[in-house]
């Protein structure tokens, strides 16, 4: 291609999508070069099992993208553009092994009657913690919408909070440590706990303390977040508006060298040995560990590399993807509750467990912890009419001890035994309910998006080594690479995984600045 762009941006995850949203709107062409032939990396929707079944491959909730100011200031005119949100309502129902459950509802004090069914005390314990978070949480939020190192320190923020100080011990605690201390009954305790680890990150690590509040109060506050149509809907949405200012992206383009001049990223090269030349900067959101590669040790400097080789995965999920006749039906007091979000959470001793499979590399077979989702109970139009769809996932290290590759041999079987599991909780969902199945692996999540390196579901662990201005590496974490011209955005950068916009706006933001732009005047002009 002898086009030239102001910027060219690898990878069309939503992250980049939304840098390639922002700097289109400031007047810059840019140009995206997917290696999939499919745009939305993890926010991908597919017909992964029989035609007319749009299932997400990975994510399926946007409930933190719904504070970002992306969507919430609708900086980007997403609405305009086709994104429309369903908000669940159960906004989740959680099932344990003595068969009883919460169902958690909008209104929160039916939750509270549910949690009351196991303590009154507990009940009350909820109302009074999910008023704290309300609070204190658009502290937190202001902080992942802002560049890393951008913000006053967290002290200094949280001093204007009437309860600052002890949010501040709340949040270095870890999740489970509030959640034991906090709350007398063990159903409850596991619920809050299976909420906490719903981002992947091990609830008994200290640092996680926020969890123990942000996750359950999301869907208290606003239901399971699903947007209509399936996850594509926003990737979609995000390019229509970049190509509404000139982008142009491009699919099968798998991008393998940084093109270097002077000492300065000018372009990229694909696996075909065609290049693409960016007149200001290229941005990239190509995992870390496979970006070390693309260039020169050198051009990387110790301090990067050091950085990259220490940067760990973190947990991985695996999926199982069910066509059905029927919805998973909940067995709940005088009936069933068919309901999009729903989780098997067993005891809280179980859940903390997983950390030792992943320390060991094993995979743990009792008893398992169960994610469901099934979109098509709130939104019809992701299936053939009266079908469904559901979603199973369990959390299991892509690291084997016989190697990653043993999951090709054993993933039917740990399907066969989250569908068990499943089946004590929603005994409807019978061999002649499933239609089509398909199943993917830590192993195989990375085979389908390389970004999922190591199975990694949120680029990378959020531990206290790779967070914030430690991410990816330390003293890089503002999206500006020691390459100059070379940006980083993505989940390996500040404020990490999940569907959030953060990433992707962050980058934005400096990038914009470096071009001597001032974002806010951008995004108001
Ligand atoms: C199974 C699963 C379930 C999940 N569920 C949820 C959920 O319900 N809610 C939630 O909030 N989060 C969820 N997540 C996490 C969330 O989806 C991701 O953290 C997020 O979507 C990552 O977005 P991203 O833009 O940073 O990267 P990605 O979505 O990974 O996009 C990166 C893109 O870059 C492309 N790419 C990589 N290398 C190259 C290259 N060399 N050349 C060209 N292109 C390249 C990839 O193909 C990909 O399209 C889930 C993740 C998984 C795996």
């Amino acid at each position: 291609m002898t086009e030239q762009f102001d910027i060219v941006i690898a990878g069309a995850g939503h992250n980049s999508l939304i840098t390639a949203a922002y700097l289109g709107m400031a007047g810059y062409s840019c140009l995206v070069l997917e290696a999939r032939s499919i745009i939305g990396g993890d926010t991908m929707t597919e017909e992964l099992t029989l035609p007319g079944f749009l299932h997400d491959t990975c994510s399926t909730t946007h409930a933190i993208f719904l504070q970002s100011p992306v969507w919430s200031k609708q900086e980007l005119p997403l609405a305009e553009y086709g994104l429309e949100y369903i908000h669940a309502d159960p906004a989740s129902h959680v099932v344990f092994p003595d068969g009883t459950y919460i169902t958690q509802w909008l209104d929160i004090d039916r939750t509270c009657e549910e949690i009351a069914k196991f303590s009154r005390k507990d009940a009350e314990t909820y109302r009074k913690m999910m008023t704290e978070w309300r609070s204190v949480s658009p502290i937190f939020n202001n902080i992942r919408y802002t560049p890393a190192g951008w913000s006053k320190p967290l002290a200094e923020e949280l001093a204007t909070h009437p309860m600052g100080g002890i949010w501040l011990r709340r949040q270095a605690l870890s999740a489970w440590d509030i959640i034991h201390a906090s709350f007398e009954d063990w159903h409850v305790k596991s619920w809050l706990l299976w909420f906490a680890e719903g981002t992947m990150q091990p609830g008994e690590r200290p640092g996680t303390g926020t969890l123990a509040y942000s996750f359950v109060g999301g869907r208290q506050r606003n239901g399971w977040v699903i947007p209509k149509g399936g996850s594509w809907s926003l990737p979609q949405a995000l390019r229509r508006i970049v190509e509404k200012h000139g982008g142009t992206i491009l699919t099968n383009q798998p991008v393998n060298r940084l093109i270097l001049e002077h000492g300065r990223c000018v372009g990229v090269e694909t696996e075909t040995g065609e290049q693409f030349r960016a007149r200001y900067a290229v941005v990239s959101s190509i995992h870390v560990k496979h970006l070390v590669d693309m260039a020169p040790p050198e051009a990387w400097g110790e301090t990067f590399l050091y950085g990259a080789e220490t940067y760990k995965p973190g947990r991985s999920m695996f999926v199982t993807h069910y066509a059905t006749s029927e919805p998973p039906l909940f067995t709940v007091a005088g009936g069933t509750l068919p309901v999009v979000g729903a989780g098997v959470a067993q005891t809280p001793e179980r859940q903390l467990r997983i950390s030792e499979h992943f320390q060991h590399g094993t995979v743990g077979m009792d008893a398992p912890v169960l994610l469901v989702l099934t979109p098509s109970v709130e939104d019809s139009s992701r299936t053939p009419a009266g079908k469904h769809m559901v979603k199973v996932i369990s959390v299991h290290p892509y690291e084997l001890r016989e190697g990653p590759e043993q999951w090709d041999t054993i993933k039917t079987e740990v399907a066969a035994r989250d569908l068990e599991e499943l089946r004590k909780y929603a005994p409807n969902l019978t061999d002649e309910k499933i239609l089509a199945a398909e199943i993917r692996s830590p192993l195989d999540l990375e085979r389908i998006n390389r970004h999922n390196w190591h199975g990694s579901c949120h680029g990378g662990d959020l531990s206290p080594a790779q967070v914030e201005t430690l991410r990816p590496v330390p003293g890089y974490a503002q999206h500006r690479m020691p390459i100059p011209g070379l940006y980083q955005t993505g989940s390996t950068t500040h404020p990490g995984g999940s569907v959030t916009g953060g990433p992707g706006r962050n980058a934005a933001i400096v990038l914009l600045k470096d071009l001597g732009r001032d974002f806010h005047e951008v995004v108001h002009s």
